[in-house]
């Protein structure tokens, strides 16, 4: 199973990044976790326009899903279209509020092309990988993810507040993706976001084999977030996630 980290950029797109989108390969087969602003045109320098197979969407915050309209641009009017329609594993309100966010009407929506189906929490199967969706703490309806292919996972906290689900989703990983939007202070505010330190608090309580911070906002000093998860009793690797960073799980 391969990473690639299209954006990581939290909240907004930054100068170097786009927002949050992970490419996960393995079999030929090509998963996006999510599909933030400005990720559609990163993603092309790592695979072609229309090589997608599925899409999973944690949560339906602009950051993490608007270039999904951008990408039914794409499948619905490129040159040898209609293209197959694309799998998208998304909260159960995602073809009413994308249809909203493209400015068209419900019916048909996006479903030219995407194909979508209603996030629980619980295990599923995209194309080689088991996926597994757990609930996390976000002011919206959100999920982190654990995708496993081959013996080798991946954990993905999407957005969240402190979560015991995501130490549960990301027990023993070998990497863990893992937002840190915050600067360590006094009384952070409850299930909204977590700072580097809170991030390698869950990576320790899980037992990752790395942790990367993501969800990187912009505004922040980034070396103080790497600073603050030095120091949260993780004692494996850290990186701060880069957009283009490839992480070969083979
Ligand atoms: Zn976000
Ligand atoms: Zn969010």
């Amino acid at each position: 199973m391969k990473v690639t980290i299209i954006g990581c950029s939290g909240s907004f797109p930054g100068p170097d990044s786009p927002s949050s989108c992970y490419l996960v390969e393995a079999e030929g087969f090509r998963l996006l976790l999510d599909f933030g602003n400005g990720s559609l045109g990163v993603l092309q320098r790592h695979i072609g326009l229309y090589d997608v197979d599925a899409i999973c969407l944690s949560h339906l915050h602009a950051d993490h899903c608007l270039d999904m309209c951008a990408y039914h641009v794409a499948r619905t009017y490129g040159p040898a279209a209609p293209y197959a329609k694309v799998p998208v594993h998304a909260p159960a309100d995602a073809p009413r509020r994308l249809a909203a966010a493209y400015g068209m009407p419900e019916e048909p929506g996006l479903e030219t092309a995407f194909d979508f189906v209603p996030l629980a929490p619980g295990p599923f199967e995209v194309g080689p990988f088991t996926v597994v969706a757990g609930q996390v703490n976000h002011p919206v309806e959100a999920y982190g993810f654990r995708v496993t292919h081959g013996g080798r996972s991946l954990a993905y906290s999407g957005d969240t507040g402190e979560s015991a689900e995501v130490v549960r989703l990301s027990a023993g990983a070998d990497l863990m993706l893992c937002e840190s939007s915050f600067l360590d202070q006094p009384e952070l505010p409850t299930d909204l976001h977590l700072s580097g330190r809170q991030a390698a608090e869950h990576a320790a309580k899980a037992g990752v084999g790395r942790l990367v911070l993501t969800h990187l906002v912009p505004w922040n000093d980034q070396q103080r977030i790497l600073d603050d998860a030095c120091r949260g009793g993780y004692g494996g690797p850290i990186d701060l996630a880069r957009s283009g960073a490839v992480y070969d799980l083979a």
